[in-house]
């Protein structure tokens, strides 16, 4: 019987894997690339990097494994024999580490970053110092490696939008250092197209889930945060009144999206795009479902109800991206709905949560 999270829901999709991704996986397959993905031992590095070694690529992999782990690495290349991989465990502060690394790259997928809105109002001279002055040195070295960079940027460059859904053209505000950083990083990549004639392909992320998503520490994300929390029968706090909006976007589609971007055609290049599902869910909606989800594993937690605390400063409200530039000029097709990733997802918290309870840490 299919779990309440696997049956068809209004949002979700049907949708066969585009013949845009599906022709670019073939053409990887038979002329396999060189690829270097910074930031490789996190959530998303670690998802591009399973996704790339399932194509036959040879992968380098940057990190200081400050927000990252090796567990994310290991947990990719266990049991997995396609193409290769090489890791630099390295800071991209330091412009030698990058130039090491890009050594005979054809592509970087650049994700290093300190990668949380609370964490760089805490602490901004540090984000910037990863976020700002570690992307221009990879900017650096990817020039004189003559290499593409499709860099990782955010939404949180819309700050907080008049207008919903965002398009890449209004971009408001900054509210925290982050997205300073971020917006900075994409004014950065212009420039060095313009100068240097460097490819670069920047990637506003919405809010991105799935499997090796850290649960962990003070700047862990909502979903990985409250799936722990219920796990353990713990308090689910919600900043505000839980009518607060985010696009969920599972990781898969992140990878999608990077792989599209890497292949462009130069006409695609030097310029942004939103990377998101295209479908906003409150806080509330997206506690209901991660607790119907986890229900089928442990029904106690089907009257689990979350506590409210104060808005945090820097959250924005509403967020939903319009993805039509990315459709059209990358051939960008979402793959997972919320609900769909969400399902993927708890499988694999559940499975993580029941191995520590056999294996402590
Ligand atoms: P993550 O923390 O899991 O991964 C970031 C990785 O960068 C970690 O492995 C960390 O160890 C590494 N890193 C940090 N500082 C470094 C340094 N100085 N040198 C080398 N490596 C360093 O975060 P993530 O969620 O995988 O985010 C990946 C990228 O996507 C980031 O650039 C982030 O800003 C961006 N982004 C993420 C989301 C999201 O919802 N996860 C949303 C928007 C944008």
């Amino acid at each position: 019987m299919l779990s309440p999270l696997q049956r068809p829901s209004p949002v979700m999709r049907d949708s066969p894997t585009p013949a845009v991704y599906l022709r670019l996986r073939d053409d990887l397959i038979a002329t396999p690339r060189t690829w270097l993905i910074t930031g490789v031992a996190g959530f998303v590095g670690s998802s591009l990097l399973e996704g790339l070694l399932d194509l036959g690529q040879q992968v380098v992999g940057l990190d200081n494994l400050s927000t990252g782990s090796r567990d994310n690495i290991d947990d990719v290349l266990q049991g997995r024999s396609g193409g290769a991989f090489r890791f630099v465990e390295g800071d991209i502060r330091s412009l030698d580490d990058c130039r090491e690394a890009i050594a005979g790259v054809d592509v970087v997928l650049h994700q290093a970053a300190l990668p949380s809105v609370p964490m760089s109002i805490d602490d901004p001279l540090a984000s910037h110092a990863v976020n700002v002055g570690g992307f221009l040195n990879v900017l650096s070295a990817a020039r004189d490696a003559n290499a593409r960079v499709v860099y990782a940027s955010s939404s949180a460059v819309y700050g907080e939008a008049s207008l919903v859904p965002v398009s890449e053209d209004r971009v408001g505000e900054a509210l925290s250092p982050y997205a300073a950083d971020k917006r900075t990083d994409e004014i950065y990549a212009q420039v060095w197209g313009r100068q240097y004639g460097l490819q670069t392909i920047g990637l506003r992320y919405f809010n991105v889930f799935g499997r090796r998503q850290d649960p962990n520490g003070a700047y862990a994300a909502v979903i990985p945060r409250w799936v722990e929390a219920l796990l353990r029968d713990e308090p689910c706090y919600v900043y505000g009144d839980g009518e607060t909006t985010r696009d969920f976007c599972h990781v898969s589609d992140v990878v999608q999206a990077n792989l599209l971007a890497a292949v462009a055609a130069d006409s695609a290049v030097g310029e942004v795009y939103n990377v998101g599902c295209g479908t906003e869910t409150s806080l509330n909606e997206l506690f209901r479902m991660i607790r119907l989800g986890l229900a089928g594993h442990e029904a106690e937690l089907s009257s689990h109800e979350p506590v409210y605390e104060a808005f945090r400063p820097g959250d924005i409200r509403r967020s939903v991206a319009d993805i039509s530039k990315a459709r059209r000029r990358l051939g960008f097709e979402p793959q997972m709905t919320v609900a769909e990733g969400l399902g993927e997802a708890l499988e694999w918290y559940v499975a993580q949560a029941r191995e520590t309870e056999v294996n402590p840490r």
